[in-house]
């Protein structure tokens, strides 16, 4: 199976899709957590990639899709691939129709207004990698899962939250249309509990 999850920043794709994926047995792709992993490696992509991941811009197309196209030719996406953060524009779309083009397209949906909070609220935990909304914390700075402590992504400051939503609704969204006319897309309210989103995605999976 070759999936996507598309949908706004906080649309809680990341959360998801490591539940997806375990349950269908093919491997998480998050483009978001490969930037930030060469980024902390200093890797050539991620130095040239850091100044747009601060900014809450893009990476240029070109660094993103040889990444992509590279991770995509490992042996673990033989079964299939769960894509989470790319395609990210048209270009992208249109590449991965060309490297491996995906059976289906989930599409979570969740306004505008519930995102901000969520994407302010989120922690990461640095041992574990768990995603977190301060909410639902005991202790604000530690890990339920695993103990670890739990910090915030340098890009879910509210400044760069606006420049990130500009980003999705102008480059990412039109792909909703790309994909609807390949008859691939598939809607999910994401403004529900965890448990309930997850259900809807592999109902409409089937
Ligand atoms: P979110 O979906 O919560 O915004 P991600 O972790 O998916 O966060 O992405 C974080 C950042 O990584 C983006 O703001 C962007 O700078 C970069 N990025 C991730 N995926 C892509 C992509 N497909 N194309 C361009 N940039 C990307
Ligand atoms: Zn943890």
């Amino acid at each position: 199976m070759k999936l996507i999850f598309l949908g706004p920043p906080g649309a809680g794709k990341g959360t998801q899709a490591a539940g997806v994926s375990a349950h269908l047995g093919v491997p998480h792709i998050s483009t978001g957590d490969m930037f930030r992993s060469a980024i902390k490696n200093q890797t050539p992509t991620g130095i040239e990639a850091k100044k747009y991941l601060d900014a809450g811009e893009l990476v240029p197309d070109s660094v993103t899709i040889a990444m992509v196209r590279e991770r995509l030719s490992m042996d673990d996406c033989r079964n299939g691939y769960l894509l989470d953060g790319f395609p990210r524009t048209v270009d992208q779309a249109i590449a991965l129709d060309s490297i491996s083009a995906p059976d289906a397209v989930v599409d979570i949906d969740v306004p505008d207004e519930r995102l901000l909070s969520r994407l302010t609220g989120r922690r990461i935990c640095g041992k574990c990698q768990g995603t977190f909304h301060i909410s639902k914390l005991a202790d604000e700075r530690t890990c339920p899962v695993c103990g670890g402590e739990v910090y915030q992504r340098n890009d879910d400051k509210p400044e760069t939250i606006a420049t990130r939503l500009k980003a999705y609704h102008e480059q990412t969204e039109p792909l909703i249309g790309y994909y609807k006319g390949l008859g691939k897309l598939r809607r999910v309210n994401g403004d529900n509990q965890l448990e309930d989103v997850f259900k809807a995605i592999l109902a409409t999976l089937e």
